[in-house]
Formats: C-alpha cells, structure tokens, sequence
C-alpha cells in the first residue's frame, strides 16, 4: 500500500509548527468529515488526514516518522499500527469544534448536562367530587395520593457516604474510543455506574435503590374555600411529585365535580329554586318560607305573581371564590293549575268564569281577531 507523506496529506511543510498542524487538519476535518461532507471520497480523505494528524501533532510520533518513515508505524504484519495508544483527547476538541459549530452534536457533554441538572418534580392532578353544600361552604378533606416522594431514608440523596465515581472520576462522563470504516472517533456517553452525577455511594439506599425517591401513600388535608364551581381548580404547590437532582417539587392540582343539589341549580354565583303556589296565591299574594343556603327567609309573593316570575333575594347566592363577593338567590314561581277539583271547587271555577266575562284582556283581542 502506498502511503502519501503525511506532510503533504496535510499540506503542510516539514518544519511546520503544531499550530498550523492544527489548522492544516481542522480545516481538512471540516472538509471531509464523513457527516457533513459531500465530497467524492471524503471518507478515505478523512482517515488520510486524521491518521497524519494523529502522528503530526505528537511530538515523539513525528520524530520517529521524520526518522523512519511509514515503516516507523507499520508492524510485523504490514498493518498501520499508529494509532495504537494515541491519546484522542487532542482530537475530540477539534471535532467538537467542527461538528458542534454545524449544529452537530457530538459526545455526550450535552447529555450529561441534562441529566445532572436539577428538574422540579411532576405536577399532579386529583380529581375530586364534592356535595353542592361543600362546594358552598368549603370544607376540610383529607385525600389519599399514590406519589412520589422523596426518600427519607436517604433525603433524596440515593445512598450514604458519597465518594467520587470510581468509573468516570467525578466528571460523569466515559470517553471511549470507537473505531468504525471511517477510522477512529471519540465516544462520550453518560456514566452508566453514577448516572452523569459523577459521585457514587459506599452504601447504596435500600429503600429506594438508589433512586431518591420513593411511591408513597400521602395524605394531604386540603382546604376547600367556598365558592369552588365544576371544573374550578386549586394549586397546592410544591404538593407535587419530589424534584430531580434536588430541583423543586412539583404543584398538586385539585380539580373539582360538584354534586347536583335536588332543590338548588346553579348559575355562576347564583342560585335558582322553583317554587310551586296555587292559583289563588298567585292572585291574591302569599308569605311563604324559602329555604336559602344561608338558612330559611321569608318571602312575599305579591298578589297577582304571574307563573314564572323570577322573584330575587339579594346576596343569598354563592360567595365568589375570587372576589368572596355573594350572589344572588332567584324564586321562580311556578302557579300549579289543579288537574283534578272536587265537585265544589268546580262551582266556585265556573262562577269565577262568569264574573270574568267582562275580561279586556288578551283573550278579548284574540275573539275579536277571529271574527274580523
Ligand atoms: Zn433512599
Ligand atoms: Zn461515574
């Protein structure tokens, strides 16, 4: 196999300082690397260039290939041997340099950035049902949530007696060469042994394995403020799942149903209740007792209330669960006409029809527009 001179694979003169080493190859790297070149052979270029660098920029290496030539890296067997014990250290900054600046990623620094940074815990939704009276009135509840929570054995640390990882030595990282058809390349991944944080434990926690937390059943009291409607939420923050890497908890969030109430409808922070009477309490006027949820009020009912009027009692309505200011509470009067009357009652109906004859109401319009 025939060997260009690592020189001019370079373009480089022989007494070329490491500096213009350096930007001989980077410029080459940046030319022909097998991810973001589209040059005819950019491969085969690649490897030509990292090999002369990887020799170039070391010291000894050059002095031994100024000396000997090719034959100084080529073993027994013919094969190129140079890049056995190179340290790749050199390299990978120069292909962080290329491929990150291309928007590339390359290792694993930003990955173990992620995944050493402190992340607040999940939010968590409850979904609650209450009766329209708690909803109301608020209430005091206590619930029970299946949660994760940090381990109190370990306080979230995940073991004892921490010490610097043994695999990665504190920098939460492996570099590990990788070696595929397009010559060698730098691999960073996350450490496996300290997950990226890069301390490990003497004793790892057994009531968490390690992990910091733990599913715990909690329970939570949660103050209910009146007012609260269908779909209101409330926030309990830092009631959330624990925090990651020692970030902040997260929020719990209540969400609630309410019951229906079998006399009350609601209507924003008001409330409406339909209120049978009688004919004749329609026409002549009636005092009747509400119930209000605030407690029983008298109520008039003028004479002469036609059914479905809409009678209100100011500030007997729902506390505003924002504002705190009441609502109103709205009668509706429903006038009950009898379906079946006794043989007296009759009498008294009919005799009502014949003093009513003289009626300039709108029945009266209603005849004389029949027979027009
Ligand atoms: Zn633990
Ligand atoms: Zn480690």
């Amino acid at each position: 196999m025939n060997k260009r001179d690592y020189y001019e694979v370079l373009g480089v003169s022989k007494t070329a300082s490491q500096d213009e080493i350096k930007s001989a190859f980077r410029k080459l790297a940046k030319k022909y690397h097998p991810d973001v070149s589209k040059e005819p052979n950019a491969a085969e270029k690649f490897k030509e260039a990292q090999e002369a660098y990887a020799v170039l920029s070391d010291e000894s290496k050059r002095r031994q290939y100024d000396q000997y030539g090719h034959s100084a890296f080529t073993n027994a067997s013919g094969g190129f041997s140079g890049f056995e014990g190179f340290d790749f250290g050199s390299m990978s900054d120069i292909f962080e340099d290329i491929l990150g600046g291309m928007g590339f990623g390359f290792g694993g620094s930003s990955s173990r950035r992620s995944t050493n940074r402190a992340r607040s815990g999940n939010d968590v939704l409850y979904h609650m049902t209450i009766s329209f009276d708690e909803a109301v009135h608020g209430c005091k509840k206590d619930i029970s949530l299946d949660i994760t929570d940090t381990c109190p054995e370990c306080d979230g640390k995940g073991g004892f007696n921490s010490k610097t990882c043994p695999d990665c030595h504190g920098s939460g990282t492996i570099t590990s060469e990788q070696r595929t058809m397009f010559g060698s390349f730098l691999s960073k991944t996350t450490c496996p042994r300290c997950g990226g944080t890069g301390t490990t434990f003497e004793r790892t926690c057994t009531k968490c394995n390690g992990r910091g937390s733990i599913k715990v059943k909690k329970t939570i009291t949660v103050n209910i403020p009146a007012g609260v409607d269908n779909e209101n939420r409330i926030r309990l923050s830092g009631k959330g799942e624990a925090g990651i890497n020692g970030g902040p908890n997260g929020d719990l969030y209540i969400e609630f149903t309410v019951e229906e109430h079998e006399l009350y409808k609601r209507s924003e922070d008001d409330i409406y209740i339909e209120l049978p009477i009688s004919i004749p309490d329609a026409v002549l006027g009636v005092k009747v007792e509400v119930p209000t949820i605030y407690g029983k009020v008298d109520l008039l009912v003028p004479a002469g209330t036609q059914s479905g009027s809409k009678l209100k009692l100011r500030g007997k309505g729902i506390e505003n669960v924002i504002t705190h200011r009441k609502g109103d509470m709205y009668v509706v009067i429903k006038v009950v006409i009898p379906t079946k009357l006794t043989k007296e009652e009759k009498k008294i109906f009919e005799n009502l029809k014949d003093t009513m004859k003289e009626d300039k109401g709108i029945l009266s319009k209603i005849k004389k527009f029949l027979n027009n």
